[in-house]
């Protein structure tokens, strides 16, 4: 018989009750570290007091309008986000997937009013993952994905992974846009260099061609910048946010440039539920939290705190882990073994990690993570990875 929930997970035996900063509370009383942080997430940690009483003070007030009134919450959190990004304007959608949906949107109809509808094709790359809709799967391609969901949404060229040469002989007169990860999540903590990064930006401006980050896991400070681009130094035209914008309430949002967004006038798109008051006045929040004087500094200062830390974890178990990838609290650990092996091994320890592609295990604390829980972790994973030693599977 079919579970009455859905069965396209499979659930670790564990349920939380509560949850406080970086730590969960299992019905039973027992607490949990987490390292997971419902995957880059709460990036303030859970039940962050600031956001509970932004919560409630607008729960008291006001839920939800539609976007056929003036919403000034919204108005407020897009504010944030133009004065603190290279972006013109802003969407709210009220996640990733419906960022990402969005997105191919807004880069094809960008062609269609600019004189060159033939200009539909969009360029990603292995390993990444936009979400699951239909476009979204699409646009990942992996066949771990797509298999028996087509026939899917035409139009995406999928090349390898920081493969210049790759993009340049895919890039022709029927290229609407470039859709990539800055640090792929999924696809196992992969950054794309910052050389990459830049020269899909110049082949961008050659060729007109817009250029699309997914900034759904990376962004929000994760790396110790408000976006994981800004290492680089190069800019999108078109941005997807999502997981750590409303720090737990589902809010994503696409960020554009003026001319990226030309195409998307009244009527063209829409949204019941996203920009609500309730998720933007929890956005609002946590972008005046995160962009807050010293905050970015000390996410930078946390993760190579936890960095080396790492290192020495690796150093001390070469059988178990192999390597540290990532930047600031978007970490990876490559494992020998398979990765839900150690995450497993880190559920007895009361640990939670997350599983990626690539052999590699996840860390995204909460960006308010001590030094102390950073420590403890480490010690759990050290503690996890001796237990696979001794008693390999
Ligand atoms: C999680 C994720 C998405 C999808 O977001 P949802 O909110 O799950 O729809 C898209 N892109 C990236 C990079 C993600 O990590």
């Amino acid at each position: 018989m079919i579970a009455s929930i859905l069965p396209t997970y499979s659930r670790a035996p564990l349920a939380f009750v509560k949850g406080e900063g970086s730590w969960l509370e299992a019905a039973d009383g027992s607490r949990y570290l987490d390292l997971g942080a419902g995957i880059a997430v709460n990036a303030l940690g859970h039940a962050a007091p600031q956001l509970v009483e932004t919560l409630t003070e607008q729960a008291g007030k006001l839920w939800h309008v539609s976007n056929l009134y003036q919403i000034p919450e919204q108005q407020k959190l897009a504010d944030l986000l133009v004065a603190h990004t290279f972006a013109d304007t802003v969407f709210f959608t009220n996640s990733g997937t419906e960022a990402c949906e969005l997105a191919v949107k807004m880069v094809r109809k960008y062609w269609y009013e600019n004189g060159a509808p033939e200009r539909v094709e969009i360029l990603t790359f292995a390993g990444a993952f936009h979400g699951r809709s239909s476009a979204a799967i699409a646009a990942a391609g992996s066949e771990k994905m797509v298999k028996g969901f087509g026939p899917l949404l035409e139009g995406f060229v999928h090349l390898p992974w920081d493969d210049l040469d790759a993009v340049k002989a895919a890039v022709t007169e029927k290229t609407a846009a470039i859709l990539i990860e800055p640090i792929q999540g999924e696809g196992g903590i992969r950054p794309a260099s910052d050389a990459f990064l830049k020269a899909l930006r110049e082949i961008c401006d050659e060729t007109g061609t817009l250029l699309v980050f997914d900034e759904v896991q990376c962004g929000v400070a994760r790396t110790g910048r408000l976006f994981a681009h800004e290492w680089a130094g190069v800019t999108p035209d078109v941005m997807m946010v999502a997981k750590g914008i409303g720090g737990g309430f589902p809010l994503g949002a696409v960020l554009a440039t003026e001319n990226a967004a030309s195409g998307m006038g009244a009527g063209t798109h829409g949204s019941t539920y996203g920009g609500n008051p309730l998720g933007c006045a929890i956005g609002a929040k946590v972008m005046e939290i995160v962009t807050a004087d010293g905050f970015m500094e000390e996410v930078s200062r946390k993760a190579s705190f936890l960095r080396q830390r790492l290192e020495g974890l690796v150093a001390a178990h070469p059988d178990i882990f192999t390597e540290v990838r990532g930047q600031g609290l978007m970490l990876g650990l490559k494992c020998k073994p398979a990765p839900v092996e150690v995450v497993q091994a880190a559920y007895a320890q009361k640990l939670l990690t997350v599983p990626a592609a690539d052999n590699v295990l996840r860390l995204l604390p909460a960006l308010t993570i001590t030094e102390e829980d950073m420590a403890e972790a480490v010690r759990r994973l050290d503690a996890a990875a001796s237990e696979i030693q001794h008693n390999p599977a």
